[in-house]
């Protein structure tokens, strides 16, 4: 059976990871179950992608330009509201009260009652795949700000002096989770992850390839005449 996320009414839900096209790989049917149900999406993505290539002519500078680029086209095939970057450099992501703060500021500005993002604690992140430290890093600084910094106005004054007050978070989400304990079915928007992955065209190419492997990932009880496609997360529901 389908679950539900049984919400009260429309909520604000912000998605904290670190890579362009983290978003749309980890969980982009999801937000486009999100965004169809009218809850409002927001993305704060640490780096602009600055490793992504193997391209020996491609620049950093040049490389940034075109992942925000794609980045806003996939964020806008699932109705995204805002994309937000921290400027961290791609692969060199590491915690520090700075960057604590700068997570801290912007939930106190976007004020979501759903903050997602990685699973710390996932080191494979499949058989025979090391789960990038940047996006183990970004999960685990995400949940530090969300406890105890962001519910409490003592830490880091200047924001509560800017007018940033203290704001608690309802749920968290972590991606690819080593654990998960939700499971959404995602056949429904399944096409828009696809349609908002291939807007990454300098990850993906002509994105044949990513769609082939990708629709071969139903669930087996589906089947291949009618594939049934899910999104897994650890969900916390904090008290
Ligand atoms: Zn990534």
């Amino acid at each position: 059976m389908a679950f539900n996320e049984h919400w009260d009414g429309k909520q604000v839900i912000l998605i904290i990871l670190a890579h362009p096209d983290d978003p749309e790989f980890f969980c982009g049917a999801t937000i486009a179950r999100w965004t169809e149900a009218g809850h409002d999406v927001h993305y704060l993505i640490f780096t602009k992608g600055d490793k992504g290539s193997n391209d020996p002519e491609m620049t950093p500078d040049k490389l940034m330009q075109v992942r925000v680029e794609e980045q806003r086209a996939a964020a806008d095939v699932l109705k995204v509201k805002t994309v937000e970057y921290l400027e961290k450099m791609d692969g060199y992501i590491e915690a520090d009260l700075e960057t604590r703060k700068e997570i801290v500021q912007y939930i106190r500005k976007i004020k979501p009652q759903i903050v997602l993002t990685c699973d710390p604690a996932n080191t494979f992140s499949r058989d025979g795949y090391i789960n990038h430290p940047d996006h183990r890093s970004v999960g685990q600084q995400v949940i530090d700000a969300i406890f105890p910094a962001t519910g409490n106005q003592l830490f880091f004054p200047e924001l509560y002096n800017k007018g940033l007050k203290a704001h608690t978070v309802k749920e968290l989400w972590l991606s690819i989770p080593q654990d998960a304990n939700t499971v959404i079915d995602v056949t429904k928007t399944w096409p828009l992850k696809l349609m908002a992955l291939e807007k990454h065209i300098s990850q993906i190419g002509n994105g044949i390839d990513m769609k082939k492997r990708m629709n071969k990932r139903y669930v087996i009880e589906g089947g291949v005449h009618k594939p049934r496609y899910e999104e897994k997360f650890k969900r916390i529901v904090l008290r």
